[in-house]
């Protein structure tokens, strides 16, 4: 078993995370933030980076840096087979048929951007209907609004109950309308809800429409298996789970991939040019012009093969216990409303403190060291539903502590008495 992890001699409990081993991996947190030890409560933003992941980059950069694909010397050789070994490494993650149905993007609203753009232009017609659901994050809306106003499609919105889980038959009445494509998210980044994807899946893929999940916030927390959840499209950024910016992930089923159009033309993406005509690459280098991000795809793998370590139903079970111990602070507090109360949810704790305005809540839980966020994040229509401007977000990551609950509580309760 790898150093994260403690093992019960007995065999009767659950293997346990080594939270001084884990904290340890992560150099930034162990810091003051205006004279206050640093509580980082903003992972589903963008998650810290462990050792293992700023040396696989540095290393690389020390080592074996060149422009991939096209070298004949050594290191282009070795840059190569990094950056496709870290694309086997998604794959395995994802679960994925074979790495031509790994594309590697900037991040989630790159692969969005990318599905809309390319699939759209291949299958889109004027009169269908796209399905996204009231939960979305707006990368997962505004591709597809832009989308539905150039070739004259329709928005469609399956919506929410006021517990912030999807109204299944209100989804149902939604698929009616035989959407072309459902772009739904697996995870919830404003108020957590973990959605039963794989049903959601199914029902749309029933009613023939074309499904693209939006993994963001769902794999730092939960095992994915493409396959099983048989999705057309996944989507995912490497810096929500321990890797660097500026890399993620769109998986694409194969045969779809191969029917649709490149999206951007330059090098990489071709077998053949002349001013007459192109000829493209074969998958995934279809959908990857230009010199790609290869040090964020080394830091990718380093984050997974750290995750991995760990084994994400050990982080899902850490994180899930700090949620439960957080919503239970909550329940105590009558003044406090978590929004978002779905039965199934992952890392996120939304709120709102009756009386203090969230913006405030946040700037005074930074003068005491805690890092949270406070806004719409970026899903205006979940805040439209709820009524509100904006909610305080605590959201969890591995390296986090009931300790540090403990210290966002009594923050919280301070704040309340200086400004209610
Ligand atoms: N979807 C969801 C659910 C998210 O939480 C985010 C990031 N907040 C995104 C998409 C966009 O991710 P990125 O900014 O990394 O492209």
């Amino acid at each position: 078993m790898p150093q994260f992890v403690q093992e019960d001699t007995t065999g009767i409990n659950p293997p346990r995370i080594d939270i001084d081993a884990v904290r340890a991996a992560f150099p930034i947190l162990d810091q003051e933030v205006k004279g206050k030890p640093l509580v980082y409560l903003d992972s589903a933003a963008s998650s810290q980076k462990p050792v293992s992941v700023i040396d696989a980059i540095a290393e690389y950069y020390r080592r074996d840096h060149a422009n991939v694909h096209r070298g004949v010397h050594t290191l282009s050789e070795r840059a190569t087979d990094a950056y496709e070994g870290a694309r086997e490494r998604c794959r395995a993650f994802l679960g994925a048929a074979g790495t031509t149905e790994i594309v590697f993007t900037r991040g989630t609203t790159e692969s969005i951007n990318l599905v809309a753009a390319s699939f759209g232009e291949t299958f889109v017609k004027p009169g269908d209907v796209i399905l996204v659901t009231e939960m979305e994050h707006h990368s997962n809306i505004v591709p597809w609004q832009m989308l539905c106003q150039r070739h004259g499609a329709t928005l469609a919105v399956a919506p929410m109950t006021d517990a912030g889980e999807m109204d299944l038959e209100a989804f149902d009445r939604q698929l009616d309308r035989q959407p072309v494509l459902v772009a739904i998210t697996h995870v919830s980044n404003a108020l957590g809800t973990v959605n039963p994807v794989a049903a959601l899946v199914r029902r749309a893929r029933d009613a023939g429409a074309k499904v693209l999940v939006d993994g963001a916030q769902a794999v730092p927390h939960l095992s994915v298996d493409v396959k099983a959840l048989d999705c057309d499209f996944y989507a995912f950024s490497g810096h929500k789970v321990y890797a660097p910016t500026g890399i993620g992930v769109l998986y694409g089923r194969e045969s779809l991939l191969e029917a649709m159009n490149p999206w951007q033309g330059g090098g990489e993406m071709i077998r053949e040019v002349t001013f007459d005509h192109t000829e493209y690459n074969v998958l995934p280098h279809k959908f990857e012009a230009g010199t790609p991000n290869v040090s964020g795809a080394v830091g990718l793998k380093a984050a997974i093969d750290f995750v991995d370590d760990i084994g994400l139903r050990n982080i899902a079970a850490h994180e899930s216990d700090l949620l439960r111990y957080a919503t239970a602070k909550a329940a105590e507090r009558e003044w406090f409303r978590v929004v978002g109360q779905a039965a199934a949810k992952a890392g996120v704790l939304s709120f709102d403190i009756e009386g203090a305005h969230p913006n405030d809540v946040g700037m005074m839980l930074d003068a005491e060291g805690i890092a949270v966020r406070a806004g719409h994040h970026c899903a205006m229509p979940v805040m439209q539903h709820f009524d509100l401007p904006a909610t305080v977000r605590a959201s969890l990551g591995v390296y986090n502590t009931r300790e540090e609950i403990d210290k966002l509580f009594a923050s919280i309760d301070k704040i309340r008495d200086l400004l209610v």
